[in-house]
């Protein structure tokens, strides 16, 4: 049965400074309120019953993108997903997130979805995360304590659950600029195009030459939190790839190793043992096309 929203108050603020004040005095009765795709469905499910919503979204300075070589890419916390995924800059510069991005929901949950939300949610699909964790990005976090910035792979500590602490918000995320001629991919497996991951890859691959120089392979949807496949790119890294059948049969034993460090559920979504097959065809195929646009 389908449940209406349960009472809640709202209040706007245009700052990041009274936004952190009055989430933390409010306290557990309270949640932030962005493009509301995540937290007003669990309102209506009554797994949240927030008493007050933190309106953030008229934060002017959450809501943008900006690039220079020095410092790299900065998304600002309440960016909406499509924003995301029409960003030029990112479209040239760090293709992956607009690939995440446009396979995230529906058209109407990329327009209203922010990229904060996505993080701050802590899903283990959040789809955002894979390609972050292989850009080694960070993420800036603002709270009643001042400012910090949490790298990518210290973000999540559990499903639902992230280091943000009462009173904290992700204000941006910032990725240092890639290294030159470094390729990423994004895949995806969900049953339907519109549904939450079953399991979601993403690879980068630097080549020098013929030879593997970096690889970074990161999975969601298959483990309480979104990680780095840290064996499967050891398995890969400083490997030399001779462009014939042998770059098959390495490339699928990684995807095995990546299987092998996935630790998936059981779930509406799909059986484990299913899942682990997916992650490593995702892991294979997503190396296969980074190698690919690699050598172009
Ligand atoms: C039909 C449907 C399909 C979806 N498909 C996908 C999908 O394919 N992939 C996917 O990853 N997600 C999917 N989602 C989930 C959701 O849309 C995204 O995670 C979205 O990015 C959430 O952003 P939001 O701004 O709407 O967050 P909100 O719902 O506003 O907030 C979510 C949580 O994050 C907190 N929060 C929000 N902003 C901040 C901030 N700046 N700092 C700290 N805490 C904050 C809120 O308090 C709340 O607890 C889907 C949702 C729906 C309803």
């Amino acid at each position: 049965m389908q449940l209406g929203l349960p009472e809640f108050d709202m209040i706007a603020t245009d700052t990041v400074e009274e936004a952190c004040s009055l989430f933390f005095g409010y306290g557990a009765d309270a949640q932030l309120f962005a493009g509301g795709t995540d937290l007003f469905i669990k309102m209506k499910q009554r797994r949240l019953l927030p008493r007050m919503l933190i309106n953030i979204k008229r934060i002017p300075a959450l809501d943008r993108i900006r690039y220079d070589a020095d410092e790299g890419l900065r998304i600002g916390a309440l960016t909406a997903i499509q924003s995301i995924r029409d960003s030029t800059v990112i479209g040239e510069k760090f293709r992956v997130l607009s690939q995440a991005a446009g396979v995230l929901g529906t058209p109407q949950i990329r327009n209203l979805g922010t990229l904060g939300g996505n993080l701050a949610n802590a899903s283990p699909s959040a789809e955002f995360a894979p390609p972050l964790l292989i850009l080694e990005a960070s993420v800036r976090c603002v709270g009643p304590g001042g400012e910090r910035l949490v790298p990518m792979n210290e973000f999540f500590v559990g499903p639902g659950k992230s280091v943000l602490s009462q009173g904290e918000l992700i204000t941006e995320v910032h990725v240092p600029d890639s290294p030159l001629r470094a390729q990423a991919i994004y895949l995806k497996h969900s049953l339907r195009t519109m549904d939450v991951s079953m399991a979601a890859a993403a690879a980068l691959v630097l080549l020098d030459g013929d030879v593997c120089r970096e690889v970074r392979i990161a999975l969601g949807a298959v483990a309480p939190t979104p990680f780095r496949a840290g064996k499967a790119e050891e398995a890969l890294r400083g490997k030399r790839l001779s462009g014939d059948s042998k770059d098959r049969a390495l490339l699928e034993e990684v995807g095995r190793i990546a299987a092998d460090e996935s630790r998936p559920i059981d779930d509406l979504r799909g059986y484990a043992s299913y899942r682990r097959k997916v992650v490593a065809m995702l892991v294979r195929q997503g190396l296969e096309q980074a190698i690919a646009r690699a050598r172009n």
